[in-house]
């Protein structure tokens, strides 16, 4: 690494930010590329996160993603958003002007039809009926991205049935709200599944769900990466069905990130993927 006294300094934060890829991603695009760089993680309390974002202002920070639990924060923070931004009522990039304003992105919805590229190549959004579990931020980005992408009728399932209306009510006649009870139904002929909760994670309960009811070309993509093979995915896998990580998407929300931060595109020779994988190992 190549770092002067006007090399570009970018970072993430979030809370716990130990088990955060993005810098080992970051600081080896960084690497590749030559660039006078480094990519930090940092952590604050929630109460110290405004004054985190107050105090860079107009500092000589490019910027930093955002992760749980600060990325609503992040957006209600800046002085002007993206269009994905607004959509998902989340940032996960704010970027440091030298002018003192901050401006918020999205990108993850970028790295979510990146990730369906990726691993599930033959996937059409367009006309697709679509079931996606969760109404957070990345459940909102989602929504927005696959209906922009030609989606015909996206389920949003979600376990506080009111967050799933509300998300379902913004959305417009193609988005329509299922009780979490009626899951199994709402899988009836869907082409994707997106399950954008915490369920699955290291430590939470996995996600059991009859994919039999999916069309048989159907393609399961878990927002999840700790761990990478998800229980829901070994059971997409195992009922012959494509499944899509979340690591993927991670990937792809962090090459938007990374050229919005640093002012150039993430070298393509660098193996992102095995990068985020020895940094998990
Ligand atoms: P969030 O805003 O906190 O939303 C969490 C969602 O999970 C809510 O819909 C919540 O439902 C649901 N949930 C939590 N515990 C549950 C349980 N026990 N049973 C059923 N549902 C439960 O979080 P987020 O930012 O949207 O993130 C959601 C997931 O996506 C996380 O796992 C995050 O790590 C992942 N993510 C991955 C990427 C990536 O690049 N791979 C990017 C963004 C997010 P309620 O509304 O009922 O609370």
């Amino acid at each position: 690494m190549r770092l002067s006294g006007v090399g570009m300094v970018a970072g993430v934060v979030g809370r716990p930010i130990a088990r955060s890829l993005s810098p080992a991603i970051h600081n080896a695009w960084l690497a590749a590329a030559g660039l006078d760089g480094v990519y930090a993680p940092l952590s604050v309390t929630a109460e110290r996160f405004e004054g985190l974002v107050g105090a860079l202002r107009g500092g000589s920070l490019r910027g930093l993603n955002v992760t749980a639990p600060f990325k609503e924060s992040a957006l209600a923070l800046a002085d002007e958003a993206d269009p994905a931004a607004r959509a998902a009522g989340a940032a996960n990039l704010l970027l440091f002007g030298a002018d003192g304003r901050v401006e918020a992105r999205n990108t993850d919805g970028l790295g979510l039809m990146a990730a369906l590229g990726e691993q599930a190549g033959a996937f059409q959004p367009v006309g697709a009926t679509v079931v996606l579990l969760g109404a957070g931020g990345a459940a909102k980005g989602a929504a927005a991205i696959l209906l922009a992408a030609g989606v015909d009728q996206l389920r949003v399932v979600n376990r506080t049935a009111e967050r799933a209306e509300a998300l379902a009510e913004t959305l417009g006649p193609k988005a329509t709200a299922h009780d979490w009870g009626a899951l199994e139904q709402a899988l009836d002929g869907a082409a994707l599944l997106v399950n954008a909760t915490t369920l699955g994670r290291s430590g939470e309960s996995p996600l059991s769900l009859p994919l039999e009811r999916m069309r048989g070309d159907a393609v399961v993509m878990d927002m999840i990466y700790h761990p990478l093979r998800t229980a829901l995915l070994a059971r997409a896998e195992a009922a012959g069905l494509a499944p899509v990580d979340g690591l993927a998407m991670l990937i792809g929300q962090a090459r938007p990130s990374f050229e919005a931060l640093f002012g150039a595109p993430p070298p393509a020779r660098v193996d992102a993927r095995r990068v985020a994988l020895e940094a998990m190992a």
